[in-house]
Order: structure tokens, then sequence, then C-alpha cells
């Protein structure tokens, strides 16, 4: 890995980053609060909430089994996507490399930040090889994209390919394990501690039941985190997200027993859609959701939302020809998209 130094932009490197009142009195016991503006009645809502939601790091820290000082808590993943770029890629200059298909908002981060996005494609069984990733980056590429369990795919990808583009790339490798709570491989977030020129990004959108609160977080050395954390809005993570995500990772029993009820739903609804007339295959899957090839995929997708059920129609995407990918539901969610799927005449 090259220097950190020499990774971050210049630009973000002599950053004197804006010092909110809630940071500076830092470190020291306090009672008395004149220093940021706020109303005085009205608790606990009146105050700003700490910017670096040090409490909620805990609690993550225990659950995810990672050092607090290596977590970054963010609006959803997306405003960790956005700030690997925005910290480390010269507009009009560096470049990165995604595997492709992959999930689009690393595509779309980069084209707003100006940044060249490389593409490699994977392979028939939607793998990856070190060396094509390796071989499409240059003295600009900043950041590898891999996504595992991939979107759309469904897929892990081969977990000793990805130490291989880790060990072998001097830049920084992001790992995406949005779905890695419903995956059987171990997470890469597990090897952060040998590899400093890993992140690896996590969401509470998924198998935590919180898509609505936006709490992302990523995963990498402190020194990393230090960087995120001097380009972040100061308070970026609201109080009302903090109070709730605490309270999921308190009921974290709840959450187990639905990752179970949903595993078990995903193998049922897969066997019953290889019996399905449209179906043309199933591709296995390590996520809480599948791809499956059927006849006519834009045919079936409209089909599907006269019946009021929204599935993704990814037929325009590479190596997704007449694909779909298919959440799973609540048991009755997925036998009214079986029965209807039954219905359907070609
Ligand atoms: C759903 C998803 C996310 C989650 O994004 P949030 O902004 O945290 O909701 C991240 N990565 C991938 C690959 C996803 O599919």
């Amino acid at each position: 890995m090259k220097p950190l130094q020499q990774l971050i932009r210049p630009n973000i490197l002599a950053l004197a980053p804006y010092s909110s009142a809630r940071n500076e009195y830092a470190g020291h016991e306090a009672h008395v609060f004149l220093d940021a503006n706020e109303n005085p009645y009205g608790a606990p809502m009146n105050r700003y909430p700490d910017p670096l939601q040090r409490e909620l790091k805990e609690r993550i820290a225990q659950t995810k089994d990672v050092p607090a000082d290596g977590i970054f808590l963010g609006n959803g993943s997306d405003e960790a996507i956005d700030l690997l770029y925005r910290c480390f890629c010269q507009p009009g200059i560096d470049n990165v490399v995604a595997i492709e298909p992959t999930y689009g908002m690393y595509r779309v981060c980069a084209d707003i930040n100006d940044v060249e996005y490389r593409t490699v494609l994977l392979d028939e069984q939607f793998q990856i090889k070190a060396e094509e990733l390796l071989d499409a980056c240059d003295e600009h590429t900043k950041l590898i994209w891999i996504c595992s369990p991939n979107n759309p795919t469904g897929n892990s990808i081969q977990r000793d390919e990805m130490l291989k583009v880790i060990d072998g790339f001097d830049g920084l490798v992001v790992v995406d394990e949005a779905y890695s709570d419903f995956a059987r491989q171990q997470p890469l977030r597990m090897e952060l501690a040998k590899h400093p020129n890993l992140v690896v990004l996590n969401t509470m959108s998924k198998a935590w039941a919180s898509a609505a609160i936006r709490l992302g977080m990523a995963f990498a050395s402190p020194d990393i985190i230090d960087v995120f954390n001097k380009v972040k809005y100061p308070y970026n993570v609201n109080l009302l997200t903090q109070q709730q995500a605490m309270k999921i990772l308190d009921a974290k029993a709840d959450v187990e027993r639905q990752l179970q009820l949903i595993m078990q739903q995903r193998s049922q609804v897969m066997t019953a859609f290889r019996q399905l007339p449209i179906c043309q295959q199933v591709y296995p899957t390590d996520a809480n959701f599948f791809l499956a090839r059927v006849t006519d995929a834009q045919a079936i997708y409209n089909y599907l939302v006269k019946c009021g059920i929204i599935v993704r129609n990814r037929t325009r995407v590479q190596l997704c020809h007449n694909c779909l990918r298919i959440t799973i539901g609540t048991r009755s969610e997925n036998d009214e998209l079986l029965g209807a799927l039954r219905q359907y005449k070609n």
C-alpha cells in the first residue's frame, strides 16, 4: 500500500476541518452548555448530537467485533461511498476499478465526482479473477470496488481472490458487505487488522431491518477513519437515528430470528421458483434476494406490476439479460408472488 498521504487528495490532506461546538469541549466533564446557540428547553432533541457518535460506535464495535476507532457512521452506506471519492479521488485525474455488474451507486458517485469508472466483467459464475482487476489499474487508480455478496447477482465473491486483490493493490480496496449477515462465507471485516488498505462497508438497511433510519458504516484503519471524519458533515447522523440504532442492536435476538425465517423462505421460494414454466435458471445466492433468468423478464415484470407485486427487472444489466432480482419477503408475500407467477400466461 502507498502511504496514506499519497492516496489522499492534496486539498483534503491540507484541509483544516470545521470545528463544531460539540467537538471543542470534548474530553471534559460539563453540565452547562451555552456554546451552540441551542434552545435550552425540550431535551433531548434540543441539543446537537454527538458528532462522532461515540456511544453507538461502542455498541457496534461489540456487535461487529471491530475496534470502535475503526468505525465511520454515515447517512446510509451511500455517504461512505461518496466520501471515498471525495477524500481519495482527484476529479478528472484519478480513476477507480469495479466489478460489473454490481451495485449502481459506485458508478453514480464516480460520475458526480468526475472520476473515471473502469469496469471488469464478472465471469459466467459471477466470479472475479484477481489479476484481471489488478490489470485494469494504473498509477491513477485509487480505489477498487468489490461487493460481496454481490448485488444484483447474489453470490459471494471468492474470498481468496478478494484477498489477492487486496494484497496486490497499492490503493484502497472497498468490499461492500451489505448482505454478509445472510452469507455462509466468513466476512472480510474479520481481516481488517491484517490489511491496512481494506475498507469494509456495512449497513443497517438490510439484515438489521432499518432502511428508514439511514445508517451505514465503514470499517477501516483508524487513519482512514480520521480522513472521513475530517470531511463529513459535522452532525451527519442525527439523534433519532442513533437512538433507534441502539434499540435495534439491543434487539439482536429478534433480528436473528428474522434472519432464520428469511433464509428458510429463501430456499423454499427458490425451489418453488425452479418449478415455474417461466423459469430458466435460478442463480445461487448468499443474500436476501436471488437472481433468476426467465423467459421474458420485461413481460413478466409488467404482469407482476399489474398484480401489485414489484420485483427488480435487471434485464438491461450486463450478464443479466432476462433476469429478475427478487427479494425474499414474508411467507405470505412470497406465496402471493409464486401464485401470481403460476397464473402467468405467455
Ligand atoms: C442496499 C445496499 C446498500 C445499502 O445502502 P444504504 O445507503 O446503507 O441503505 C449498500 N450496498 C449495497 C450493495 C446494497 O445493495
